[in-house]
């Protein structure tokens, strides 16, 4: 049977050219980079040349690049190591669509002792700057706002935060886990201290990721051992995943010249387009906001998104509801509540999220089906029958 993934949001598949690059460090080029001899000095140079390529894409030093292992870890050591220099009591800004790995990290923050605002979204899930700028106070000492969203794929005014960030001087971390490789992420225009990336979400391994850190900004490391990363990430470094990093913050770059990045775009709205067009009673959450090119995110009135999940894989799609993390949990996507939906709608929301590897007969292969399963599902649904000669909640 035909499969086609749309769940690039959660994971991508590996680029065959990554694996390539990655092969050596498996075998021969297999050193530790803290050895001196020989082996080890090749692993140095893999890790250093990977280094540099992600500074390349972020528009930073090398030196202020910290490899992790993913975006949970980046996001961790953004805000502990900042906390680590802070006293209880102090304050931290954050939003309340932030993914799990900020917010609940901003939750043991509050039990540590330090206060947290949640900001709140408009109904395009959009951070209001000015928001941001009400809720600093004397004892503020970060602020983290995601760039990009994960479900919605809606983009903040991170460069607008920075410039308040950077005027009441306080700290800056933002969470580019789904922005990087989708839209230029430069962390001078976004006047950022902290930000996070993991090469998952762009056809890398899993695992692996990277943390920026502005020159000067004190980081408390979350562990403690060897010398690694300048002290601010012991443990031998994770050498393949490095490199597939590497390769893939290479191809991430090339992607806004070569065509691939807007060929994702067109294909995504085609997608929304066409939908939009075959199925009654659909809304695009977060339609009006910018947006990754990649990723949509769609509400079907009377519809439980678990069940289209599910109807869909059968038939040999791959979408999502919401977040992976939260797969399995009965609750309506934090993000899309706090973006004003009811429960019902939030329920009732597929994310689709396109990668490199998709094609326009992915998406051919996905309209074909999406509104055979909505009609059957809605066949079945005692709800729909009962609103369908109402006016859509959605309209
Ligand atoms: N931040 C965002 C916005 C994400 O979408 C994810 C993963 O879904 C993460 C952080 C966590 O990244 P990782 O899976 O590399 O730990």
């Amino acid at each position: 049977m035909r499969r086609v993934y749309l769940d690039n949001n959660a994971t991508t598949p590996l680029l065959p050219e990554v694996l390539e690059a990655m092969r050596p460090c498996f075998f021969e080029k297999f050193g530790n980079a803290s050895s001196i001899h020989q082996q080890g000095q090749q692993a140095r140079a893999a890790v250093e040349h990977a280094r540099e390529s992600v500074a390349e894409l972020l528009n930073c030093r090398p030196a202020e690049v910290v490899f992790t292992s993913g975006g949970t870890e980046g996001d961790n050591l953004a805000l502990f190591g900042i906390f680590g220099n802070m006293q209880p009591g102090n304050h931290v800004i954050t939003s309340s669509i932030e993914h799990h790995a900020v917010l609940n990290s901003c939750h043991r923050l509050e039990q540590m002792g330090c206060s947290v605002t949640y900001l709140p979204v408009d109904g395009r899930a959009l951070v209001d700057p000015d928001d941001v700028h009400r809720a600093l106070r004397p004892e503020t000492k970060l602020i983290s706002i995601m760039t990009a969203n994960n479900e919605t794929g809606v983009l903040q005014p991170v460069s607008e935060i920075g410039r308040i960030a950077a005027e009441a001087d306080v700290y800056f971390h933002t969470d580019a886990v789904q922005a990087v490789g989708k839209v230029p992420v430069d962390v001078k225009e976004i006047g950022c201290d902290l930000l996070t990336i993991s090469a998952h979400k762009i056809h890398g391994p899993q695992g692996t990721g990277a943390l920026f850190v502005r020159k000067g900004t004190l980081l408390q490391p979350l562990f403690y051992g060897g010398r690694h990363e300048r002290s601010r990430r012991a443990g031998t470094e994770n050498l393949a995943g490095i490199v597939g990093l590497g390769k893939v913050a290479e191809i991430a770059r090339l992607g806004f010249t070569d065509g691939s990045v807007a060929r994702m775009a067109e294909l995504r709205d085609r997608l929304e387009q066409t939908i939009l067009e075959n199925v009654e009673q659909v809304a695009v959450n977060s339609g009006g906001a910018p947006r990754v090119p990649n990723t949509t995110n769609i509400s079907f009135d009377c519809i439980e998104g678990e069940a289209m999940v599910i109807a869909l894989d059968l038939k040999g799609l791959s979408v999502s509801t919401g977040a992976a993390c939260s797969s399995g949990a009965v609750e309506p996507s934090h993000i899309l509540t706090a973006m004003g939906l009811s429960a019902e709608r939030a329920r009732g929301s597929i994310r689709f999220s396109l990668g490199k590897q998709n094609t326009a007969e992915d998406v051919e292969f996905a309209l074909a089906l999406v509104p055979e399963v909505i009609a059957r599902l809605r066949e079945l649904s005692p709800v729909y029958k009962a609103v369908s000669h109402q006016p859509s909640a959605l309209s």
